[in-house]
């Protein structure tokens, strides 16, 4: 079926919308990313936008157990959680015009008005915001010189919220018909008592959506069990496509067999098609995607017991973990790459306060991480851990809090300083080791919270033949930032000389980046100021995280 590939000549920048009809929750991110994996295989450059229609500026601002883990850009820019799955998905950074909310567009059309920028016209939501959408989409191709733009517009047809911006998606397919696909993501339940799955909310989704001026060229039908024929052909004859435009999407284990299956049924070339791109081969890339998507399924090795020590896993009667999927997702990468089944387990920080905790449950571990974190609830919990990992030779890596939190405890248990702590809970405490930088202490007294931290990309020098350094193998690094705390400058030279190892530092030397205890003392003692998990890829592990495993992996034998 696959023909030899073609060089497309320029021909013009095509769209791919993804809306999500019946409900939510079920998998329309992935979809999306899988997509983009299947497309970007055939040698096509694809860019994946995520549209957020809350009004909240970027995703900075808002709790991770309500909304997920906030995710950063290149740029500093604070995005949900779905952009993690799309740069995984496609090995690609994103750029800074693949994420917007309601709120960006809204503040950017009202600042533009208050500058004189519209001549002295009425300012409304149609066509100013609806056009400013519309110019996002466009600059987010332009920026990425992508061949395809997949757009996945959140929220459920039907909600208030997303309406201008499926408004801004017709548009574009008025001007270019051609060049325009929907794709509706749908669910079909299948009812206990009923035992058969039901299309009709299918079809009233569609309905709702085609009452927009929109039509669904595609449904990517989510269900526990595959889609028969009839069904397919029910749904294709109610909503007025070909039967191979409905796309049968069970229940799998992993998500990453998603790009796995939409190849099965060969959507990247019926896409194509229908988006009048020539037809190509599938790359290499594809070859080795599907290795990784197998290999994290079928572990030869024993399981590796590892914990995450945090505090955003309890949401009413359920235990969420989606507060740290990119430190899930890293873990997975890197197990793979060291060969092991990594475990996860979630633990509560707050179990380890109080006079007498028992520690001997962390026996169990293979690996502990505590991750980033904000406030003060369960941070006596998380010193405790990092204590009994430090005295018992558990492989430790901190991310972010992790990493200030480690340095706090070394500087309490080992360097006697009682009362060490950081300016973020007691800014009053005796020994600052985490304070706040003059930059930022000025923002905090504005009230100017909002994408206001250290956010984003920065290089950092690493230390010749620290473990940073062997992992990494390389002398400068890149990685992304969100915090506001640093590691006190005053402090630096005591810690050191008590045997901490501050192993990458900013390249003026002023600011701490990684802290680690030589391998001579501990297996695996270290913290990182940034956050790795943020270019923890599939087709690309961390480095750190994989040293992470490699000790975990030790340590088990
Ligand atoms: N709360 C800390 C700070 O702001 C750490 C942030 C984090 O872990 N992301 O510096």
């Amino acid at each position: 079926m696959n023909k030899k590939p073609t060089k497309i000549t320029k021909s013009p920048h095509k769209y791919i919308f993804v809306i999500g009809g019946v409900m939510s929750g079920v998998g329309k991110g992935i979809a999306t990313s899988s997509i983009g994996t299947v497309l970007s295989a055939k040698g096509l450059r694809i860019n994946l936008v995520k549209v957020d229609p809350y009004l909240n500026v970027d995703a900075g601002t808002m709790n991770p157990t309500e909304h997920g883990e906030v995710f950063v850009l290149n740029n500093g820019l604070e995005t949900d959680q779905d952009m993690g799955n799309y740069e995984r998905f496609l090995n690609r950074d994103a750029s800074d015009y693949d994420y917007m909310t309601s709120g960006m567009i809204y503040k950017d059309v009202i600042e533009k008005e208050r500058a004189l920028k519209y001549g002295g016209k009425c300012v409304e939501a149609i066509p100013h915001i609806r056009d400013e959408i519309v110019h996002r989409f466009e600059h987010a191709a332009l920026l990425n010189k992508s061949d395809i733009s997949i757009v996945e517009i959140g929220g459920t047809i039907g909600d208030y919220q997303n309406v201008m911006f499926i408004e801004a998606a017709r548009m574009l397919k008025m001007k270019r018909p051609a060049d325009v696909v929907f794709i509706m993501v749908s669910y079909l339940p299948t009812p206990g008592k009923l035992g058969e799955m039901k299309s009709r909310p299918t079809q009233n989704a569609a309905r709702q959506l085609a009452s927009y001026g929109v039509n669904a060229d595609f449904i990517i039908a989510r269900a526990e069990t595959p889609l028969d024929y009839r069904r397919k052909e029910k749904i294709a004859v109610s909503c007025n496509i070909p039967t191979e435009h409905v796309i049968s999407a069970p229940d799998i284990e992993s998500i990453y067999d998603v790009p796995v299956n939409f190849e099965k049924d060969r959507l990247a070339e019926i896409l194509m098609n229908s988006l009048s791109l020539p037809a190509r081969a599938l790359g290499p890339s594809f070859t080795e995607w599907k290795k990784f998507a197998k290999g994290i399924k079928n572990f030869t090795e024993h399981p590796l017991n590892i914990a995450i020590v945090g505090k955003y896993f309890n949401t009413g009667d359920f235990v969420l973990t989606d507060a740290y999927i990119s430190v899930l997702e890293a873990i997975k990468f890197s197990g793979y790459a060291a060969k092991v089944k990594p475990v996860i387990h979630t633990v509560n920080s707050r179990d380890f306060e109080g006079k007498k905790p028992d520690y001997s449950v962390l026996d169990q571990f293979d690996g502990i991480i505590v991750p980033g974190g904000f406030g003060e609830s369960g941070i006596e919990g998380k010193l405790n851990v990092i204590r009994y990992c430090r005295e018992n030779m558990i492989p430790y890596f901190g991310l972010c809090y992790g990493m200030q939190l480690m340095t706090i405890e070394y500087a309490r248990n080992v360097l006697g300083l009682v009362g060490a702590h950081t300016a973020e809970i007691d800014p009053k405490a005796k020994h600052l080791i985490i304070d706040i930088m003059p930059d930022q202490k000025k923002k905090i007294a504005e009230g100017d919270y909002g994408g206001s931290m250290r956010l984003g990309r920065y290089p950092a020098k690493l230390v010749q033949g620290s473990v940073a350094h062997t992992a990494y193998g390389t002398d400068k690094i890149e990685e992304r930032h969100r915090h506001r705390y640093e590691v006190n400058p005053e402090y630096i030279q005591q810690i050191e000389d008590a045997g901490l190892v501050f192993s990458g530092k900013s390249p003026d030397g002023t600011l701490m980046e990684i802290a680690e205890l030589p391998r001579k003392q501990h297996p695996f003692f270290l913290g990182t100021q940034f956050h790795p998990e943020f270019l923890a890829r599939p087709l690309a592990p961390h480095p750190l995280f994989t040293e992470f495993m490699k000790a975990a992996k030790k340590r088990k034998k």
